[in-house]
């Protein structure tokens, strides 16, 4: 249903024609890694894609999708007993996170270019608010549930104020994502939620999966964001900033 759905919101791009999923659990790693490793012809990636998601019995709730040689989609997800009461393994929402990546690789596929040459709150934050937008399409207040549990460690937290925003959204792009690895990692999940969310407001959520492909058109992102937005990102920064230290303060 979460891949139905995330198909649905951008279903003016380019999808994959052929998508696998593949399910394990910590005690089925080197199966699924096996499943993964056939189907993941051409690339010489992601030796250890399927332990990545499911490092520890108690912490295989990981999720990681691909786009292989031949152009078809791979999702490998964990399922843990405990996943049946956690809303991201029931919801679907796992599911949409995982096929935004994917629609949002093959966007890219076969330029130079790849999902680092934009922000790396992008990736997920797109994929964080897709997957909300998406599986919780029919209900406003579902919505904002998923938005908390999505984004709480940023409400009522002194930490994230404007100079905060400031620093962590300022950096360029390219060539590295080196400004984001000094934060807490969840940091690009919600604060990339929070920024999708404005963009998606203000040119709808295809905005989110274009600045994809028009980036893998030879675009940088800070170009293909001021000709989306008509304004520079260096303009755009700290007015986002204002916004966002009084949204989850
Ligand atoms: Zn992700």
């Amino acid at each position: 249903m979460g891949i139905d759905l995330a198909s649905r919101l951008y279903a003016g791009f380019n999808q994959v024609a052929h998508l696998y999923l593949i399910y394990y659990g910590y005690q089925d790693i080197d199966w699924a890694q096996a499943q993964y490793a056939a189907l993941q012809t051409g690339l010489a990636t992601g030796d250890s894609a399927a332990r990545n998601n499911c490092q520890t019995e108690s912490t295989c709730w990981g999720a990681s999708s691909w786009v292989n040689a031949a152009g078809d989609g791979i999702i490998l997800s964990t399922v843990s007993p405990w996943g049946k009461s956690d809303p991201n393994h029931s919801s679907g929402t796992l599911e949409a996170h995982e096929y935004s990546h994917t629609i949002q690789q093959i966007q890219m596929r076969g330029t130079a270019y790849n999902y680092w040459n934009l922000p790396r709150w992008l990736l997920e934050g797109g994929a964080e608010f897709s997957q909300a937008a998406a599986v919780y399409y029919a209900s406003y207040d579902a919505y904002l549930a998923e938005r908390q549990r999505d984004t709480g460690e940023l409400i009522h937290n002194a930490t994230y104020n404007e100079a905060w925003f400031n620093a962590y959204l300022g950096p360029s792009t390219s060539p590295t994502w080196a400004p984001w690895e000094t934060y807490p990692q969840w940091r690009i999940y919600d604060v990339g939620f929070l920024v999708s969310e404005i963009f998606s407001a203000i040119k709808g959520p295809d905005v989110i999966m274009q600045m994809y492909k028009d980036v893998a058109g030879g675009k940088n992102f800070e170009t293909v964001f001021a000709e989306t937005f008509g304004m520079s990102w260096a303009d755009a920064v700290p007015i986002l900033s204002r916004a966002l230290a009084k949204e989850v303060a």
